[in-house]
């Protein structure tokens, strides 16, 4: 029996055991016959029964051994995977054994971590001695204890991030009986930088040079910096739980506020200029901005008010200001603020229906006080008339100075012009009146342009002070110390004149004149004679203008000059272009007065002729008026013989309308005389103007010129006119004035009217 195993401590495997061998023996009841055998028997049970109870052992034990490796890889799981990084320091400070968790928060593999390398590798310099410090005390007292350090997270042998981390340090003893340090790591990198933010927002709030005031959603001040307490004069504790409008000045109105709350809490945020008052009652200048603190569901919980004092920029920019707006000298208003000023009253003035005058005034005679008495003496005097005249005017009415020795008043709610009057005089008087600098006595007046607004025509501030300008002048021409209102009917003369002539001058340049052809027939033969070249303006904007819109204007004008010619080289370029294409078409082209007295007009003429080798200078005819071929007939005379001389005809244009001398109608070798349409059209109702037309036909037919009537607007006047003698005619019964390309057309079908074929030959 002592050879048998030992049995079972556990009474269970043993009940158990005995069970199965109960039921294996009864199924074989000849084991239980044979009693011969029992020790055997009895042996043999015993280590059957044993051999089951091993066998049930064995099982229990794969069992638990099963739940053990579960249990343990739960563990190592846990343990690898853990928000916190383990490890285990030896007492020479090597990393012995980390989770999987520290390594991934160091940045290494465990392979790295299984060499074992010393903790202090992975702890920022700095913090080398805190570390140390740690550790000795660990393992001095045997106690747990904390610190906080930066690691360095290796990041492919580079320096790698910083993590900020928290230790949690205890003293254990490994398997061998070793002490060894547990560290817990947590990574606090996102709690360190928030502390860090708060930090600096924190001294950001304290050190700030501009005042910070936060509130909360019902305007409570919850807190308030040093600035503030710097720019305001209330400390902390007077301000807390109280509302900004302590700081209140009566500068705003309520208007302000209420846009200022509109802002904060439409957009969130406002800024802006305000004035406070401090506890002294100092009233300051701030900046402001206040900006809405909102939660995520966005309703706002504070409001913060950062602020600077800017009293002192507002001073200066009031001094600057006060320097571009003033005269420094007088100290009245400078041209800027009289552009303004004037403005403003130009707007009240239409607003209220009143008027309002500009008086522009220029001293007389001061450049003498200057030379003579000195600048410091012209000065003075500058200074006592700026006051007097100044005192002289009204309240609401401005006086400005305008530079050297010119004034502006701009006199506003008048009720009509007249009223101006008075205050004009008085500026006059003041101006006048004796000036006493030291022992100089001094006495000088001024000249005075005045003008009014509203006026029939649109008028801006610069016109204004145009008009009034030209109206002194006026003033100073009639004898000075007078005043002049100013007269735009003779200004808008001027005016007109002087925009068309910088126009006319550009639209030459452009190329925007053309000229049109009238043709010039014989109503007997049908015979097309020439044309008659008439210029027009293809204005960009008002389209075809004809010649009384813009010659007139430039009648006196070097431009006529200019233009003329170009007429006449437009005019030979035209012949020859029609010539090339088989059409032989003299033309007739019109000189203005000042063009044909130029001194060297032959010339120039000849210049033209010169420039166009293969026009001959007989298909060009020059229509002169009567008008101005009479006011210097000996040149005019000249010029028409000079020409001749070159083959150029002349033909008397308007003839009629002259004051005509039979004597000078002789002198002149023209070759035509145009009858004036004013006689053609009336011919057939005005019997004083046929006299008139038969009178010149037959004056025609004495002085064996030629005559041609213009002005043709239908058959009976052609009719009548060949009755009266004169077979050429131009007009608009027979061709309204065309462009160039349409005459070779309209002269290959044109055909007189039958009623002028048909009449008889006049004989005269
Ligand atoms: P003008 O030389 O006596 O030219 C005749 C004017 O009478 C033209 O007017 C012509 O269009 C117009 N006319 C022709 N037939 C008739 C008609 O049957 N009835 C009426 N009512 N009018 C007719 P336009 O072109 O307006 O020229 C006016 C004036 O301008 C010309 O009178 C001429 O003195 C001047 N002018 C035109 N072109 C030039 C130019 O190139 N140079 C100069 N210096 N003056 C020119
Ligand atoms: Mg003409
Ligand atoms: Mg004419």
């Amino acid at each position: 029996m002592n050879t048998l195993p030992t049995p079972l401590a556990s009474p269970v495997l043993r009940q158990q055991a005995e069970a199965q061998w109960q039921a294996i023996t009864q199924k074989s009841p000849e084991v239980e016959t044979n009693l011969a055998q029992i020790d055997i028997q009895s042996l043999l049970h015993e280590l059957q029964v044993h051999q089951i109870e091993l066998e049930l052992q064995n099982e229990e034990l794969r069992r638990a051994r099963d739940a053990l490796d579960a249990s343990r890889t739960r563990y190592v799981d846990l343990y690898d995977l853990a928000p916190v990084g383990y490890c285990s320091v030896s007492e020479s400070g090597l990393l012995v054994q980390a989770n999987l968790t520290l390594a991934t928060l160091l940045g290494v593999t465990r392979s790295t971590l299984a060499r074992q390398p010393p903790f202090s590798n992975f702890v920022m310099q700095p913090d080398q001695d805190s570390w140390y410090m740690l550790r000795t005390q660990a393992f001095r007292t045997g106690q747990p204890q904390t610190g906080e350090m930066r690691m360095r997270q290796s990041s492919g042998g580079g320096i790698g991030t910083v993590v900020w981390v928290q230790l949690s340090v205890t003293v254990a003893q490994d398997d061998a009986r070793r002490r060894v340090l547990r560290i817990a790591i947590s990574d606090i990198t996102e709690r360190k930088q928030a502390e860090a933010k708060l930090k600096l927002a924190a001294s950001v709030f304290a050190c700030a040079r501009e005042g910070i005031i936060i509130t909360d959603a019902k305007a409570t001040i919850l807190d308030v910096n040093l600035a503030f307490t710097r720019i305001t004069g209330y400390s902390h504790d007077e301000v807390i739980g109280q509302n900004p409008r302590i700081l209140k000045s009566d500068r705003q109105n309520v208007a302000f506020y209420d846009a200022m709350w509109y802002g904060l809490t439409a957009q969130g945020h406002w800024s802006g200029e305000i004035w406070n008052h401090g506890k002294n009652g100092r009233v300051y200048a701030e900046l402001l901005t206040i900006s809405a603190v909102r939660d995520a569901l966005g309703i706002t919980q504070q409001y913060v008010g950062l602020f600077s004092d800017i009293t002192a920029i507002k001073d200066h920019q009031n001094q600057l200001e006060h320097i571009a707006h003033f005269d420094a000298l007088t100290n009245l208003p400078n041209r800027v603020l009289l552009a303004d000023r004037l403005q403003q009253a130009m707007a009240q003035a239409l607003r209220r229906g009143t008027q309002l005058a500009v008086v522009y005034l220029d001293l007389d005679g001061f450049k003498a006080v200057n030379d003579n008495q000195g600048h410091g003496v012209g000065d003075r005097v500058l200074i006592t008339l700026a006051r007097r005249m100044k005192e002289s005017l009204r309240e609401g009415d401005t006086l400005a100075r305008l530079g050297g020795d010119e004034f502006v008043a701009v006199l506003s709610d008048l009720e009509n012009s007249a009223d101006c009057l008075p205050l004009v005089m008085r500026l006059q008087a003041a101006a006048a009146q004796l000036i006493q600098v030291g022992e100089v006595c001094l006495q000088i007046s001024a000249s005075l342009g005045v003008t009014f607004y509203p006026q029939e025509r649109d008028m801006d501030a610069d016109q204004l002070l145009r008009q009034a300008d030209q109206a002194m002048y006026q003033a100073k021409l009639a004898g000075k110390n007078r005043y002049h209102v100013f007269d735009s009917a003779q200004d808008s003369h001027l005016r007109i004149h002087h925009e068309s002539l910088a126009h006319i001058s550009r639209a030459l340049v452009h190329g925007e004149f053309v000229l049109y052809y009238q043709p010039k027939v014989n109503m007997r033969t049908g015979k097309v004679i020439g044309a008659e070249a008439l210029i027009r303006w293809q204005h960009p904007y008002k389209g075809l203008l004809a010649p009384a819109a813009f010659l007139p204007v430039i009648e006196d004008h070097a431009l006529a000059v200019a233009l003329g010619e170009w007429v006449i080289d437009t005019a030979l370029t035209q012949i020859g272009r029609w010539h090339v294409a088989g059409l032989d078409m003299p033309i007739s082209v019109n000189i203005g007065a000042r063009q044909l007295q130029q001194g060297d007009f032959v010339d120039r003429l000849k210049a033209l002729l010169a420039a166009h080798p293969l026009v001959s200078p007989a298909s060009l005819e020059l229509e002169v008026l009567e008008t101005s071929a009479l006011q210097d007939m000996a040149q005019v005379s000249q010029v028409i013989e000079d020409c001749a001389q070159i083959g150029v005809m002349f033909a008397l244009d308007d003839f009629g309308t002259g004051y005509s001398s039979l004597t000078y109608l002789k002198q002149l070798h023209v070759t035509l005389l145009k009858i004036d349409q004013s006689f053609v059209c009336n011919m057939l109702d005005d019997p004083d103007d046929l006299a008139i037309l038969q009178g010149v036909i037959s004056l025609a037919a004495a002085f064996k010129r030629q005559v041609i009537a213009e002005g043709v607007e239908t058959v009976a006047h052609g009719t009548l006119l060949l009755q009266m003698g004169c077979e050429l005619a131009q007009g608009y019964g027979i061709a309204r004035p065309m462009l160039p390309d349409l005459l070779p057309e309209w002269a290959a079908h044109w055909q007189p009217d039958d009623a002028w074929r048909r009449m008889p030959w006049f004989v005269t």
